[in-house]
């Protein structure tokens, strides 16, 4: 089996494993229980609370901590649209966007907001699935509540501008929410830089376990009015209640220590093997088309997407088990229909359903991307043959 599908999930390194063990077996302690247990506990989500507010360069009072970021997209939308004291009615986001960004925006379209999606740029343009710049600004106004727009696209790797989007948010007193699930820990992410008010995380999509993610709330300069989703013991400044995940918490910390320490070579490694693979495929596949912009700009170093033409995605896929990648949204490959991505950049619904993504990550190995592209290469000419 060969793993090439990081941007659906990374395997949980085994160094953070190790910690999050010794944290479920040994300090289980509750950390809001007054005796030793629940001090040791306490102190290790402080400690790890101020390593990752150190890597994003924000305070430990920004991030909260929560199931992934399905329930921190959710927070953020929900807790700033909702919230009794907001009067503005108007949301701003891309098409690209992830469905946990786009489904609870289709909720609150349904309370009365105004949703707008703003679409990419197409796949003729270099700057292929970044936000149209001239439209995205123009929407937004001082009405708007809320912009929601990711660091990097899940399925094609697009990297968006968000500073610049910030700048226009903060002119107009607009908040501005961001998806970074796949950018935490794949590119630098630091709010230093990156002027944003809310900022959504996942721990799984950087070899941490699943099922623990952040949520950065600004807490310097703008306000930013949260109204809470989950209420109960008024852990984490009320705004998210229960009992803290100490072992998924400390292991998050540790996962994005090691990918912040290993960020550049990472990358370089991922980039080069990416473009391994592409250069096999390439080479073994006549006419195939990459989605998604130009490796060398702006785009995640893992991501791969590949039209092949004339075969289904999912048909190619059947065909080589052995090889984990994914068709169409993969997030969501409950859902049959044509990624959205895809579609928003302008590829037609049968070259949607023709392509496959690659997310290449930290272990796999250049023998790996070979006998990958071989086994792909092989079953792609077969169906060919027989579809001819
Ligand atoms: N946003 C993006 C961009 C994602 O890729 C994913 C995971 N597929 C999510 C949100 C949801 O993350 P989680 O699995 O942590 O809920």
């Amino acid at each position: 089996r060969i793993y090439l599908d990081h941007h659906s999930t990374t395997p949980c390194d085994r160094r953070v494993a190790e910690v999050m063990q010794r944290m479920l077996v040994d300090e289980f302690g509750n950390a809001s229980s007054q005796h030793l247990f629940g001090q040791a506990a306490a102190a290790a989500v402080v400690e790890s609370t101020d390593e990752m507010a150190a890597a994003l360069e924000v305070l430990p009072s920004e991030l909260l901590f929560t199931s992934g970021a399905t329930e921190s997209n959710t927070l953020a939308l929900y807790g700033v649209c909702r919230h009794p004291r907001q009067r503005r009615r108007k949301i701003v986001t891309a098409a690209t966007e992830h469905p946990a960004v786009l489904d609870p925006l289709a909720r609150l379209a349904q309370e009365g907001f105004e949703v707008v999606h703003v679409p990419p740029y197409p796949h003729s343009h270099p700057l292929v699935g970044q936000v149209d710049m001239e439209a995205l600004l123009e929407a937004i106004d001082d009405q708007t509540a809320l912009v929601s727009l990711m660091w990097a696209n899940n399925e094609i790797g697009t990297l968006q501008p968000l500073q610049q989007v910030a700048e226009r948010c903060h002119q107009v007193g607009a908040l501005l929410h961001c998806d970074a699930t796949q950018a935490i820990g794949r590119v630098p992410v630091s709010l230093a830089k990156v002027d944003v008010d809310l900022l959504s995380g996942s721990a799984h999509k950087f070899y941490g376990p699943k099922g623990v993610g952040m949520l950065y709330v600004r807490q310097t300069g703008r306000r930013v009015r949260l109204r809470p989703m989950i209420e109960g013991g008024g852990q984490q400044q009320g705004l998210r209640s229960g009992t803290l995940n100490v072992p998924g918490i400390v292991a998050m910390g540790r996962a994005l220590s090691i990918a912040m320490a290993q960020l550049d070579s990472d990358t370089d490694r991922i980039g080069g093997l990416r473009d391994r693979l592409w250069n096999k495929l390439a080479t073994g596949v006549d006419g195939l088309q990459r989605n998604g912009p130009a490796f060398e700009a702006g785009r995640l170093a893992g991501n791969l997407n590949v039209l092949f033409p004339g075969v289904e995605g999912e048909a190619l896929m059947a065909a080589v088990p052995s090889v984990a990648c994914s068709s169409g949204s993969a997030c969501n490959s409950v859902n049959p229909e044509p990624s959205h991505v895809l579609l928003a950049i302008g590829r037609s619904e049968a070259e949607a359903r023709s392509s496959l993504r690659f997310g290449i990550g930290r272990f796999n190995t250049e023998q790996e991307i070979d006998t990958a592209a071989e086994r792909l290469i092989a079953a792609y000419r077969h169906l060919r043959t027989m579809l001819a």
